[in-house]
């Protein structure tokens, strides 16, 4: 019944299925677990002297005057102004002519909205409007607050969840009773509607909570039965060391590090063994793990086998490509010749390289996963590399597993994770970790800010472009969103546009644009053609622009610590000194201090690790630390508790039914199918 179509709910017809379809929802089942990305709660109201700009709030307010209006029926304004201690705030309606008569002189009201300052006035546009009697019965009340696009409502949203909540059963209790108890869960309806309509703060976390439980435990189970089909397998394609890699170690424009050097000796011993490599390189942002990727690839080649190397993002896959293609030519390995697939690559070039793989001709491949579809055929897959790994799920694994005989794997991670945490979600793999950067870089610049600081924040980056520099500046959102204060990549490359001067080029880049058009402007940015980008956290994963200087990160407060960090990686990248700046939308002291430990430290564990201590775990409404991890609603740092039970009980549920084909694990099994199948990843940031 879940698999049915989003237009089989009332109300929703052609247009609105586009727009849901936008932001990745199109059955019932995705809809129902298209969680709210954060809670809209009406806050006990302020007197209007206490109103600030920027910020959301509720005002209590008496109509001394009336209301004046403007213009005609079809096209009115109506202002109304509330003083109090000489302080000044315009409430302005659109379109709305009937509010004339219902507001009444003498009478006081609530009115929320969200403050601006526009010409040194303090305005609120379209609040809306509660008797206080009414406001009361909303406090403590949260609403629940989706990822939009364009055109799409959280009311929009929610509407359509409620009828799925109010008319129908909507899953079939899975979770087996036993492993209920033993770790304190909910029911899965009761959780589904309490993570969309939560009736007060308790019952969220108890929704959270099990709904986490769930995708550890899935991820969980779909890992460890994957793990039983392949481990201790034979190494189906043994390697003799060579030569080459030595040469082109000797090469390299810098030593390799001992770290690097000590992982390459691993990845290389593994690769002769008898037994099939499954291993995660963990290594902070800038400890150079794609040169070990290169070198076990040319070990590969050399060797007379293909490897593939895939990637989270074009961007990143295209900027592989060019750097193995240019080591390769500065060693005389040309005749490697790497292709690059991805979902742009013209259909044309696609069945060439698909040739080429299929009769062993190419023997490295670059790509997204496009290198995993089904039309294509590997001659002799002896070595696949994930970069990036967080991004891929088991499903993923499991597809490349599965063409010809299991290939070597490697996963290359920048994500922190503390040893005991990476067994538990890696379980498949041996870790090895690079825990040393490269000697000689200048330790970048830190500073945490507010809004008030952005015109010396423009000027600096100003002054760093005239000297040849570049800049990113990272807003959390795509475009303006109903009920989300947080800057937006189109409006700011629009404001940044006008603040700096012609000459200096600034464009965005964001998820949701086509792949051809990001590469287009990855590579310009790459070239120095554009000198500010303004971005979302897509530049997040991996990108290399050792030219640029500059991190500016809008709304740091939206941010989890960690991920803070991975996009601090993008800089300080070359012989550069480079500059973080993390600008903090909102002032409480709170935001502050945390942001605080990045001028602190530059260990990523660390990092995630303190900021989840002074956090604390109850923080539910807080921001993730990584940003996309596999999981929709889990947080590894947050939840890391929920991931230790979720461990034990799928361990002990296998342990008993590996198959999942015993009396009672019926729905299970059709759950954790239905799972894997909800693929909310691939969405947009
Ligand atoms: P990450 O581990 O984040 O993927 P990269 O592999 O992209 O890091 O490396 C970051 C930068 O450091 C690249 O420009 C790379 O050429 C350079 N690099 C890698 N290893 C070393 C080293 N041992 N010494 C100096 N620079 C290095
Ligand atoms: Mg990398």
């Amino acid at each position: 019944m879940n698999d049915e179509p989003l237009r089989s709910l009332k109300g929703i017809g052609e247009k609105t299925e586009k727009l849901f379809a936008k932001v990745g929802v199109t059955t019932l089942r995705q809809l129902l677990h298209y969680y709210p990305r954060e809670y809209d709660q009406y806050t006990s109201p302020v007197p209007v002297s206490a109103v600030r700009a920027g910020t959301t709030c509720a005002v209590r307010g008496m109509i001394v005057n009336s209301p004046s209006v403007k213009g005609n029926q079809r096209k009115s304004v109506i202002l109304l102004e509330l003083v109090q201690d000489s302080v000044r705030l315009q409430l302005t309606w659109f379109n709305m002519p009937f509010l004339r008569s219902t507001l009444k002189k003498g009478a006081s009201y609530v009115f929320r909205g969200k403050v601006q300052e526009k010409s040194g006035r303090l305005v609120m546009e379209q609040p809306e409007v509660f008797t206080l009697g009414a406001y009361d019965q909303m406090i403590s009340c949260l609403q629940p607050v989706y990822g939009l696009t364009k055109g799409l409502t959280s009311k929009m949203v929610a509407k359509a969840v409620r009828q799925l909540t109010e008319s129908r059963a909507l899953e079939q209790e899975y979770l087996p009773e036993e492993i209920r108890r033993e770790n304190g869960l909910c029911e899965i309806n009761y959780a589904l509607e309490q993570i969309h309509f939560p009736e007060n703060m308790e019952t969220l976390q108890q929704a959270r909570k099990r709904l986490v439980f769930d995708e550890f435990f899935f991820f969980l189970l779909a890992m460890r039965r994957l793990k039983e089909r392949t481990e201790d397998i034979r190494n189906a394609f043994p390697i003799r060391a060579v030569w080459t890699t030595e040469e082109v170690i000797e090469n390299l424009p810098f030593p390799l590090t001992r770290a690097q050097m000590r992982v390459w000796n691993e990845i290389e011993s593994d690769m002769k063994s008898s037994a099939r490599m499954s291993r995660l390189v963990q290594g902070d942002v800038g400890s150079g793990k794609t040169v070990l990727a290169f070198l076990a690839m040319i070990l590969a080649a050399e060797n007379g086998y293909q490897s593939a190397l895939m990637v989270p993002t074009e961007v990143l896959a295209r900027q592989h490509y060019e750097s193995l293609c240019s080591l390769l030519a500065d060693n005389h390995l040309e005749q490697y010749e790497p292709r690059l697939l991805t979902g742009s690559t013209t259909a044309k070039e696609k069945r060439r390289i698909y040739q080429e793989l299929a009769d062993g001709s190419c023997k490295m491949v670059i790509g997204t996963h496009a290198l995993i579809q089904e039309k294509v055929q590997y001659h002799s897959l002896a070595l696949v590399i994930t970069d990036e790994q967080h991004r891929f799920g088991v499903r993923q694994r499991t597809a490349l597993a599965e063409k010809g005989e299991p290939p070597n794997v490697l996963v290359m991670s920048a994500t922190p994770i503390p040893r005991t945490l990476a067994i538990i979600l890696y379980g498949d793999l041996s870790i090895s970790v690079i825990d040393e950067l490269p000697a000689r870089r200048l330790p970048i610049k830190n500073c945490v800010v507010n809004i008030g600081y952005r015109p010396n924040a423009y000027r600096f980056i100003q002054r760093q472009v005239e000297q040849g520099r570049q800049a990113y500046v990272i807003c959390p959102m795509v475009e303006e969103s109903e009920g989300m204060d947080a800057e937006n990549v189109l409006d700011y490359t629009e404001r940044l546009k006008h603040t700096l001067p012609e000459s200096i080029c600034v464009r965005y880049l964001h998820g949701k644009m086509k792949p051809a058009e990001k590469n287009e402007i990855m590579e310009q940015f790459a070239r120095n053609e554009i000198q500010v980008l303004v971005s979302t956290t897509v530049v997040e994963v991996g990108v290399n622009v050792p030219n640029a200087t500059v991190m500016m990160v809008e709304n740091a407060e939206r941010f989890g610590l960690a991920q803070l960090h991975q996009l601090r990686g993008r800089v300080g990248r070359g012989e550069y000194q480079s500059y973080c700046i993390f600008v903090q939308g909102t002032s409480d002291e709170a935001t502050s201090k945390r942001l605080d430990i990045l001028n602190h430290s530059n260990d990523g564990f660390l990092i995630a690790r303190e900021d989840l201590k002074l956090r604390g775990s109850g923080d539910l409404l807080g921001t993730r630390q990584s940003g996309d991890m596999e999981f929709a609603l889990a947080d590894i740092f947050r939840d890391s508790e929920e991931l230790m039970k979720a461990s034990q009980a799928a361990g002990k549920l296998l342990a008993e039914d590996l198959e999942l084909a015993k009396p009672g694990h019926e729905l299970l099994r059709q759950a954790l199918s239905d799972f894997a199948a909800l693929d909310q990843h691939d969405i947009g940031i």
